[in-house]
């Protein structure tokens, strides 16, 4: 064992594990963890999230993989199996829920489940599915979340795609009478002004609630743009406002010089995004895209965190209902190509040509 105890020294330092950090995430049992650990007095190694008793620092070597445990004469652990494919503790608690629909079940059931802090779970959900599993639960219990699984879909893909009936979170306290899922709905009860107005990328139709703007379009002709502005909104009471030009002009401003004169409160326009949690936070990166940049659907997902996303960005990028303002011209496909432009492909040329200048 001696032998082997120095190689196991030389090893774990030539793989250069931090021991004060290791020992820190063995103490917390932490199921992110990525090295495995030996005790020299039992000849076992383990993962650090093993619930066998603590062992003292000065009896515990550190590995960055299995094969160098086995290799420095370490033992298996008969309760972790550190060499059997490690378990996610995410699909457990996912699984968990799954069967539990019938009932809310609280984060420290499924701590209890996992075999982890319900903090802990919390944050794994976040992190892996980018929500909590209190809104986890509120989707699937909508039962598009459970449609969208049994048609065989990527899990990640369905829960971003069910809209996670959250997006009422993102209006909690405003003072909005009507949720994104009604005004998506074709926008009943609600009054949109409008204008239209001819642009160098064709007629450009402008749509507004008395929050801001809610709807931008292009059309090759003036009709062409205020029907897909009636389509979009068939049960919403529409009237034409010219004193809306004033919108148009500031749309363009971003593409002629990249100012945003709707970043805000303190700014001249008003936005009126409405959507999902998810799709919020993807037109606000569309909207970071610097002009005369360009984004991949894959660059936008990792620069939201959430890189496993990208089918559900392309999807929320393709719902955008204020083009230009919110650029989603500024995203093109990954070998460079220009792809699909809801208004267009050469209109989106045009305005990507127009940035670069
Ligand atoms: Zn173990």
């Amino acid at each position: 064992m001696k032998t082997n105890l120095q190689f196991a020294r030389a090893t774990a330092k030539a793989e250069t594990i931090d021991p004060e950090r290791a020992w820190k995430q063995l103490l917390a049992r932490d199921p992110e963890a990525e090295f495995f650990y030996a005790v020299a007095t039992t000849g076992v190694f383990c993962r650090p999230n093993c619930k066998s008793r603590q062992p003292r620092r000065e009896n515990v070597w550190f590995f960055a993989s299995l094969q160098a445990a086995q290799a420095a004469g370490f033992r298996a652990c008969m309760r972790c199996k550190p060499c059997a494919p490690r378990s996610n503790p995410l699909d457990k608690v996912r699984g968990y829920l799954e069967k539990n629909l019938d009932r809310p079940v609280p984060l420290a059931e499924l701590g209890r489940v996992a075999g982890l802090s319900p903090f802990t779970v919390q944050r794994l959900f976040k992190k892996g599915l980018g929500v909590s599993p209190l809104q986890y639960q509120r989707a699937l219990r909508a039962g598009r979340l459970r449609n969208k699984l049994k048609d065989g879909g990527s899990v990640t893909d369905a829960i971003y795609e069910a809209g996670f009936g959250s997006s009422s979170r993102a209006y909690e306290g405003s003072a909005l009478g009507m949720t994104p899922a009604r005004f998506a709905q074709g926008g009943k009860g609600e009054k949109i002004g409008w204008c239209a107005s001819s642009t160098p990328f064709g007629w450009m139709v402008v749509g507004a609630t008395e929050r801001g703007l809610c709807w931008l379009a292009l059309g090759g002709t003036a009709t062409e743009a205020e029907a897909s502005l009636r389509a979009e909104f068939p049960l919403a009471t529409l009237r034409r406002d010219p004193s809306l030009a004033h919108l148009v002009s500031a749309a363009l401003a971003g593409v002629r010089d990249g100012s945003d004169l709707f970043a805000g409160r303190d700014h001249a326009e008003a936005l009126d995004l409405r959507g999902t949690v998810f799709q919020l936070r993807v037109w606000q990166a569309l909207r970071a895209i610097p002009r005369g940049e360009t984004r991949t659907y894959s660059q936008l997902a990792r620069e939201m965190g959430q890189p496993n996303a990208t089918r559900a960005v392309a999807r929320a990028c393709a719902l955008n209902r204020v083009a230009v303002v919110v650029p989603c011209h500024r995203v093109i496909g990954a070998s460079g190509s220009l792809t699909g432009y809801r208004w267009g492909v050469e209109r989106k040329r045009q305005m990507l040509e127009a940035e670069r200048a």
